[in-house]
């Protein structure tokens, strides 16, 4: 039978017959399992290896939302982004990355990777015509995100994964801020994709994990090495993940529509000078983000007229936004990337990436839209 997104959010990959008839997935707080008769190492059960009932029901969903062969859970985003990077690339290798990827990734591509004798270019995701003169003979994989942060760019996915194909490159996608309701990038041909679950997929801002998914093959070479880089996801945590995972259809709706209308009243208020969102018909990927997306989810930036000191207003006058990272929580939350998440780049560099100081960054949660609006138009 093949299910609907929806339905395989709260049936795909579990356990059946129930256990004990229990009809939510129950905790296994076990950290091995004893073994029967003529057992070998591969019988092993153990929480650092990744193969409890928890994190088994949790690849099996996982692989499943996005049709792919196999899915594998870890303990950070950072875990699932840095262990499958480690796994593609060995010494010698050079990546091709997108420019303004997510701080951690970032630096771990430009400061960890060369140590280990791999070299990195940037690219500009959007620009197809200007990767080839950066390939080179040792070039193996190209890394991307599906839309970036906090600008919202929306690379040429469809070109990335045809450029791929025809230089033999592996192709790894970050799609956290899609997830899997609004895109899945298995679908257009990416080797691997990534999440970090602490957003959306797990949408109550109380856990951090990760995940990858793809072939059975890659994901089986990716286990083999989480397994030994320790980065594993604890079997409470696999729980509130796989609870969590249950309402994301419904929660992404709301995001959607919600950040949507938000985009919207802001671009028509005139204390704003800009917004970013690719919902809206003004920014430069609209279209893109249309054919590829079912929707922009819930993270929106924007700069006031006022510049610095309007947006720090902004931030302490809102009541109901919370003023901190991270995103994709059914709470919304209110931040300045120049003051946060980009904070490690020098002032230049964040000109560069068109990161300006008095950004600010939202990611609409799922309270009433019309209180958001009216909370923002007091705060303005
Ligand atoms: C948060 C985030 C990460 C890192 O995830 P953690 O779960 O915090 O390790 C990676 N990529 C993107 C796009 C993110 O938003």
């Amino acid at each position: 039978m093949s299910w609907n997104l929806e339905t395989k959010l709260l049936h795909a990959g579990d356990p059946e017959p129930r256990i004990q008839g229990a009809v939510s997935m129950p905790v296994f707080q076990s950290t091995m399992y004893e073994l029967e008769g003529e057992a070998g190492y591969h019988d092993i059960r153990y929480i650092r290896l990744n193969n409890t009932p928890n994190h088994l029901a949790l690849h099996r969903k996982l692989a499943a939302l996005e049709n792919a062969e196999a899915g594998l859970v870890t303990a950070s985003g950072m875990a699932a982004i840095s262990t499958s990077l480690l796994s593609v690339l060995k010494s010698g290798d050079h990546l091709l990355a997108q420019n303004g990827l997510y701080g951690g990734t970032h630096t771990f591509v430009t400061e960890t990777l060369p140590e280990y004798g791999i070299t990195v270019d940037f690219i500009d995701a959007a620009d197809p015509g200007s990767w080839k003169q950066k390939l080179r003979t040792n070039t193996r994989a190209i890394y991307v995100e599906a839309m970036t942060n906090p600008l919202l760019h929306v690379a040429d996915h469809k070109g990335v994964t045809a450029f791929t194909r025809e230089h033999d490159l592996i192709s790894l996608i970050d799609s956290t801020f899609a997830s899997p309701v609004n895109f899945r990038p298995i679908e257009i041909g990416y080797d691997l994709s990534i999440h970090s679950c602490t957003k959306y997929l797990n949408g109550h801002s109380d856990i951090v994990a990760g995940a990858v998914m793809g072939r059975a093959e890659r994901i089986r070479k990716i286990t083999h090495l989480l397994n030994h880089l320790g980065g594993s996801l604890d079997p409470h945590a696999c729980f509130l993940l796989h609870r969590g995972i249950k309402t994301l259809s419904v929660r992404m709706k709301q995001h959607n529509e919600s950040a949507l209308k938000i985009a919207q009243f802001l671009e028509s208020h005139p204390a704003i000078a800009h917004v970013n969102y690719p919902g809206l018909e003004s920014h430069p990927h609209h279209g893109r983000a249309r054919e590829l997306f079912s929707g922009c989810g819930g993270v929106i930036s924007m700069e006031l007229k006022k510049g610095l000191s309007a947006a720090n207003q902004l931030i302490s006058k809102v009541q109901i936004p919370i003023h901190t990272v991270s995103l994709g929580g059914v709470e919304t939350l209110i931040t300045r990337p120049a003051a946060t998440s980009h904070s490690g780049l020098t002032a230049e560099d964040r000109k560069r990436f068109g990161i300006p100081e008095g950004l600010v960054r939202l990611s609409v949660g799922i309270e009433s839209t019309d209180d958001l609006i009216e909370d923002l138009k007091q705060a303005m």
